[in-house]
């Protein structure tokens, strides 16, 4: 009786301080459709937030007592909330910076890229170099364009400009000439200079460390620029409902700008930049990632990570892969490391508390990068340390549960697994169709419990993650509508595509008890959805907008007509 007594007690207790009036919150939105991201992938109806932080999740009718004289009220209607988006991987700098360049991305047809470089040349006449990126490899046959196209539309000054994947350039004759680079240069060990079958000439595609031969002569960005090209980046992602970033390979440069964004009050996303390491260079790398690491920490920015590139792509057969390329002889691509090189490495960053960062697109390079986690834990012993690989284009199946044994996150770019021309035309056919079941293997990955995280690689594809959470669904390009999925084992269901651009890419992000889902006590970083994206056909996922986008309960963004 006596303890039957005490829990009643206890229950009324609970009970007076659950009705006890709270002070009542800054803001408080209400009659939503919120998706909460917690455990249990509940549902709520209103949020409260105070001082930048959540105060209160529940219903429309419990949100009551926590609106009181002074409190903003956002009487949502429907629509929908959900934590604010985490990019895992993503180049803000970088990208921004080529959208204030000569800006290529999204054009459809040749003519319209040569078009636009006459065009920007002619509004930039006293530009040294024209440069800038974002054209397609498919729109030139084996992603080879020529230098006299370029030739053409700018025959007086250097163009230099990158392929939307970041791993080749197009350069014009003037650009090479000034280069020096001719018939006789050689390849560099990790890089590919594109020739003329007939005569041997240098045609004007380079590939990987042989962009740096014309590369090295351009003038370096300037902190201005820099500056410039994150606020774009920024404003852009804010827009996109993002407020978690992991710039995916920084250089001090844009450390400098991050931090001094940071300093200014105008870094409106938490950043954890990735620290560029060079594979050349090896362990020779630490030593300066640690010193940049102590250097650069403040508010929003956060330096524990660190980059590695492994390998390639397999449009251009940089990617390493196990067998050879069908149709080119014995060539497997090359990694950037040796096995024995990038376990070291791997081993040394790691017992510095690195978290590990790779970028692996091939079979090979995917093995590689998964032995050399594997080499550092057994050397330091198992910690806590959120390994992730990006990418993970063509695995073999075998590697696949290897993410969840070795507590490495798989860090996919979902958006790439639509079946477009890029897969179709460039890369199923040089693997053939039994390796072709395995390229973007998303839902095998999390079928053998491996964690999954997502982002875009902005300015490599759309940085909206709407979109990549759609193509994770449906398998298809999302301005081609509903119909027949490419490779549809590997769809994700669309809790987990959501979970994907929030609560593990907090995790990714060492910040998943800060940020990540609505929960009580984290920072209020939310967003507003103009429709409930449980509600609509997946294929119209993408047409969904954010309305608004609160960092730490401040606005970030705020849609015109919101
Ligand atoms: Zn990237």
């Amino acid at each position: 009786m006596r303890r039957i007594l005490a829990a009643l007690i206890g229950i009324l207790g609970v009970r007076a301080a659950a009705f006890a009036a709270p002070v009542p919150a800054q803001l408080v939105l209400t009659n939503g459709a919120v998706y909460t991201l917690d455990g249990a992938r509940s549902w709520a109806e209103a949020v409260g937030v105070s001082g930048g932080r959540i105060v209160f999740v529940g219903t429309a009718a419990a949100a009551k007592p926590w609106i009181g004289p002074q409190t903003k009220v956002v009487d949502l209607s429907g629509k929908m909330v959900l934590p604010a988006f985490h990019d895992s991987h993503v180049h803000p700098i970088s990208g921004g910076v080529e959208a204030m360049e000569c800006d290529l991305n999204g054009l459809a047809t040749r003519e319209q890229v040569l078009e636009a470089v006459g065009k920007y040349a002619a509004a930039h006449p006293k530009a040294k170099w024209i440069r800038g990126g974002g054209w397609e490899l498919t729109l030139f046959p084996g992603g080879n364009p020529s230098k006299t196209l370029l030739d053409r539309v700018v025959p007086d000054r250097p163009v230099y400009l990158s392929a939307t994947d970041g791993h080749s350039v197009w350069v014009n004759s003037k650009a090479l000439a000034l280069a020096g680079v001719t018939k006789a240069t050689l390849d560099p060990p990790h890089g590919r200079i594109e020739r003329d079958p007939a005569t041997g000439e240098p045609s004007g595609a380079l590939r990987e460390d042989a962009e740096e031969l014309v590369g090295k002569l351009l003038p370096a960005h300037t902190a201005a620029e820099l500056a410039e090209g994150l606020k774009l980046a920024l404003l852009r992602a804010n827009a996109f409902g993002l407020t978690s970033l992991q710039e995916a390979s920084a250089s001090e440069e844009e450390l400098q700008a991050y931090a001094a964004a940071d300093a200014a009050g105008t870094l409106t996303a938490r950043v954890v930049a990735s620290l560029y390491v060079d594979p050349d260079k090896g362990l020779a790398e630490v030593a300066r990632v640690k010193a940049l690491r102590g250097k650069y920490r403040s508010r929003r920015l956060r330096t524990d990570s660190v980059k590695i590139f492994a390998d390639g792509v397999l449009e251009t057969r940089t990617a390493s892969v196990l067998e050879p390329y069908i149709g080119y002889g014995d060539d497997r691509g090359k990694p950037n490391l040796e096995p024995a090189a990038f376990k070291a490495l791997a081993t040394a960053l790691d017992r510095e508390g690195f978290q590990i960062h790779v970028h692996a697109i091939g079979d090979r390079a995917i093995r590689d990068t998964l032995d050399a986690l594997e080499a550092a834990r057994k050397a330091n012993g198992a910690r806590d340390a959120r390994h992730h690989v990006a990418h993970i284009e063509l695995i073999e199946p075998p590697d696949i549960p290897r993410f969840r044994t070795l507590g490495v996150i798989a860090n996919f770019q979902p958006l790439w697994a639509n079946g477009d021309r890029y897969i179709t035309e460039m890369t199923e056919p040089t693997l053939g169709p039994e390796r072709s079941r395995w390229i973007y293997p998303i839902a095998s990955v999390i079928a053998a419990g491996g964690v999954t995280a997502f982002g875009s690689d902005w300015s490599v594809s759309s940085l909206n993650p709407l979109d990549g959470i759609e193509v994770a669904i449906t398998h298809r390009e999302p301005s081609k509508g509903p119909g027949p999925a490419w490779l549809p084992e590997e769809r994700i269901a669309l809790p987990d595509a959501i979970a994907g651009y929030t609560i593990r890419g907090a995790y990714l992000d060492f910040t998943e008890k800060e940020t990540g889902s609505i929960e009580t006590g984290k920072a209020a970083d939310l967003i507003v959805l103009d429709r409930n994206l449980f509600e609509i056909a997946p294929s119209e996922i993408h047409g969904a907008k954010v309305l608004w986008t609160l960092l730490e309960g401040k606005e970030v963004y705020r849609a015109t007509g919101f």
